[in-house]
This record gives structure tokens, sequence and C-alpha cells, in this order.
């Protein structure tokens, strides 16, 4: 069988964080709204009103662009994108076609590999989102559909990459980093669950080797990077077992549908002729100054990248750690603030942080959906955990416990270890006499190690462990069992 290799592009849309809409006043917090309370004329689509472009908007986008390394159009212009649907309130979408915003930028990655990998960014351009069509199901069983124009003419970037992505992974970087820098410029609030940020997946397969690229599937709206990941992964084994039926692929648009984890042929690709783009004519095109970049660029904070650099230097993070950090907000923000309460900190203990972080809060947040900084957890609290966990009090087992609860329930790691009784035994009485019990219970392993059988301590651990209900400090213990059995020789 020959080997095959994915090649992936993808396409993200993102609403941009401006007060009103693209070209009209209305109020861009449709989220929150009654549906239908935030139109006019204008986003309805009313024959003879005007559009007005919306400046904010376009600066967001040249911030993105700056800080995916884009060159920014000193001209850009805006043009109308045809095609009929119901959700399209004009008919047309105004968009743009053959001068973005922003052009030929990079994002860097980090591979499986742990090596690093620059994906290419195409383009950027601005465009109105569509309004929302919500179906319905009639209790006599006929089917209807419903229209909420809030949605209509909000502001919207896509940002579109070459090529450049091998693998499920490598994509699922990609889209963790750029969400990452589109929150910390505050181009966005980048929120998939409410739409604000998403996804469509462009897939081919090759031969391993070959320069021609295959006949690509298109799948759109994909609202979860865990979505993304699975609808690529699936989509990868598809293609790969047509292949090698000989039979061919086809152009298409494929949706995905997450019950049942596969993709579904939706319609034949469309082409860019189909869509009979010409320049938008109610709108002037807009000539992007050599000073307002140079503004836009000074209120670029701290971008993900720099931050990451920053976290290997001062607290000796590993790059795979900080990686994971800086990809998500919330958890870089939190860390921060759990470093400046511990004031001064050792290597050791940043990298407990960012364990703390990364995977349990990591693991909480894809079983529950809590994000750290949304979770009853506080600086103050991981502070006291770790330390608990430094002085022996804890063991990590018990550890993990504590931390669970005060994620989701709040409180403080010291009264809930007492409440739950899992403070740990450092009484050398206690441990000792555990010890003593253990041995008078288990004579054969005082012979075998009188034998030379080392391994027996760790045996003996264990069943001190199970004798003081997982709380005994194996670090006391461990010295007190050898010493025990050297006197029986
Ligand atoms: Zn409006």
């Amino acid at each position: 069988m020959p080997e095959f290799e994915t090649v992936i592009g993808l396409e993200v849309h993102s609403q941009l964080l401006t007060q009103s809409k693209m070209f009209c006043s209305c109020k861009s917090d449709y989220q929150n709204s009654s549906p239908n309370t935030r139109t006019c004329p204008v986003c309805m689509g009313m024959p003879g009103v005007l559009p007005v472009i919306n400046r904010k908007a376009i600066e967001l986008v040249i911030k993105t662009g700056l800080a995916l390394n884009c060159s920014i159009s000193e001209r850009t212009k805006f043009d109308r994108k045809n095609y009929p649907y119901p959700d399209l309130m004009k008919g047309y979408q105004i968009s743009q076609y053959d001068m973005p915003i922003a052009k030929n930028g990079e994002l860097e990655v980090l591979t499986n590999e742990n090596k690093t990998k620059t994906i290419r960014v195409e383009r950027i351009h601005l465009e109105e989102d569509v309004a929302k069509l919500l179906h319905r199901n009639d209790p006599n069983g006929s089917k209807y559909s419903l229209l909420d124009i809030n949605r209509a003419g909000i502001a919207l970037m896509e940002i579109v990459t070459h090529p450049d992505m091998n693998s499920a992974e490598e994509a699922d970087q990609y889209l963790n980093s750029l969400h990452a820098i589109v929150r910390s410029i505050g181009a966005s609030t980048a929120n998939m669950e409410d739409g604000s940020f998403r996804c469509d997946a462009n897939i081919s397969t090759r031969i391993k080797g070959e320069s021609n690229l295959g006949k690509k599937v298109e799948i759109k709206n994909i609202n979860s990077f865990r979505s993304v990941f699975r609808a690529i992964k699936y989509e990868e084994i598809r293609q790969q077992k047509l292949l090698t039926k000989g039979e061919k692929i086809t152009q298409e648009t494929r949706g995905w549908s997450d019950e049942r984890g596969t993709t579904i042929s939706q319609r034949t690709k469309e082409y860019a002729s189909d869509y009979r783009y010409f320049p938008e004519p109610d709108l002037p095109p807009v000539i992007i100054s050599q000073q307002w970049i140079k503004e836009i660029k000074s209120e670029i904070p701290e971008l993900p990248l720099e931050k990451k650099e920053r976290f290997i230097n001062t607290y000796k993070l590993p790059e795979y750690d900080a990686n994971i950090l800086v990809n998500n907000i919330s958890s870089s923000n939190f860390f921060e603030s759990t470093i400046k309460q511990f004031g001064n900190i050792t290597e050791k203990t940043s990298k407990s942080i960012a364990n703390w972080i990364n995977v349990e809060g990591g693991r909480l947040l894809n079983e529950k959906n809590i994000d750290v900084e949304k979770s009853r957890l506080t600086p103050a609290s991981l502070v006291k955990l770790i330390t608990m966990l430094e002085r022996n009090e804890l063991n990590s087992n018990t550890a993990k416990t504590i931390f669970d609860s005060i994620y989701t329930s709040g409180g403080d790691p010291a009264e809930i270890a007492q409440e739950m009784g899992l403070i740990q035994i450092t009484d050398s009485e206690t441990i000792e006499s555990a010890i003593d019990v253990v041995l008078n219970n288990n004579p054969e392993a005082i012979t075998d190690y009188l034998q030379g059988k080392e391994s027996v301590i760790q045996f003996l651990m264990g069943q001190v462990m199970k004798e003081t209900k997982g709380k005994a400090n194996p670090k006391m213990a461990i010295p007190s069992i050898k010493e025990k059995l050297e006197k029986f020789k």
C-alpha cells in the first residue's frame, strides 16, 4: 500500500469585538438580545439604503495582520459575493475578493515531535456575518424555519492559511495558537460555543512525495477544537480508504456530525466564479496609511510567542509546558497570578504550578468544560495546596483529590484536607507502629529481605499505605522500614 500524506488548510471566521455592526450602527451585542431587536434597514437589506464602513473593524483586522506578521495593504476594497440563501438578507454578502486587508503572514506552531513549524497565512479579509436560521418542528409534524436577523451584518474576519498542515494535531496547534492571539489582542472573544470563532477545514490526500495536491474536500462550520480534530481524523481515513480501493475523491463540501462522528456530503464545491464577485459600488476603497499602521502596532500587547519565551527564560519552564500555557489566555493569566503570590519561586515550583494548571486543570476542562479562570480555584488556594504538598502534609494522590474539590466547589485546601481526613501522617510514632503491624503480618517478607530480596521494601511500603489509608509519608516510612528490617539480621 502506498504511503499517504494528508494536506490541510484552514479558514477561520472570527467575529470582531466592535460596538456596532460592520456597515450600520446597530449594536453588535446580539448574543444576549431577543431575536430581531438589533436590526435596521441596512442590515435587513432594504432597497435604497447605504452601508458605512466600521473603522474599528478595519483596525482590528490590521492588528491581527500585524500579530501574524502579514503585510498590510496600502489600498483595500470591498466586493459583492453573490449567492442566494435565506440567511443572506441582500442576496449578496459584502466581502473582500482580490484586495484583502492583510496577506502573506505566518504562524509558528509546535509539532508532535516538539519541533517548530511555520504555517503560512495566505490572507485576512473582512466581511459581514449572515442572519441565523432556526429550524423548528411543529407539533403536528410539519417543519418550518425562523429567521433571526440580529447576527446579519456583524463584522467578521476570515483568516485563511496555505495548505501547510499535515495532521489533525498540527491543525489543532495552529487553531489554539491563533485563538490565543486574537484573544490577547482583543480582536475577538473567539468564543467557539457561541459561534464567535468558527472553522472550515480543507482536506486532501496525496501519495507521499507527490507535489500536486489531491481533490479538496471542505468541511464547513465546525464549532469546537475537539470537533475539528475528530473531523480531520475521520476525513483522513475516509479519503485514504477510497484511494486504496482505486476510487476517486469528489471535490465537495461536507458537514460534520458530532453525534455520528462522521462527515456527510452536502453539495459539490463552488468555485470563485460561481459567486460573480464584483466591486461593491456603494463603498469607497480604503487607504491604509503607514501612520495608521504605526499607531495600531503600538497598541499590540505581548503576544503568546513572546510570552512563551519569557516563561521559558524567567521561570525556566520547559518549552512544551510554556506552549500549552500561552495557548490558553486563561491558563497563562492564572499561572502568572499564582507565581506573583508565591513571591520567590524555584524552578521546581513554577513547573509544579504549570503542571497543576495544564494537566489537572486541562483534565477538568475536558471533563466538565470549566476553564481555570471560570473555576472556583484561586491562585491563593493553589499556592496553599502546592505548599502543603512541598511540606509533605499531602501526598500527590490526596492533593489531586483536593484539587478536584476546590476546582469545582472552591474552599480552603487545608480545611478540605482536614474534613476529608487526608492530611498526611508525618508523626513518626504513628508511622512506626503501622510498620510494626505490617512486619508482624508478613514474616515471609522479612525472610525474603534477609535472603537479599531488596524489592520487598516497596511491597512493605504498599502495605503501610494500606494500613494508614494512604496517608503515611513515604519519605519517612521507607528509611524506617529499612532500619527495622536490618535489625532482623
Ligand atoms: Zn443594522
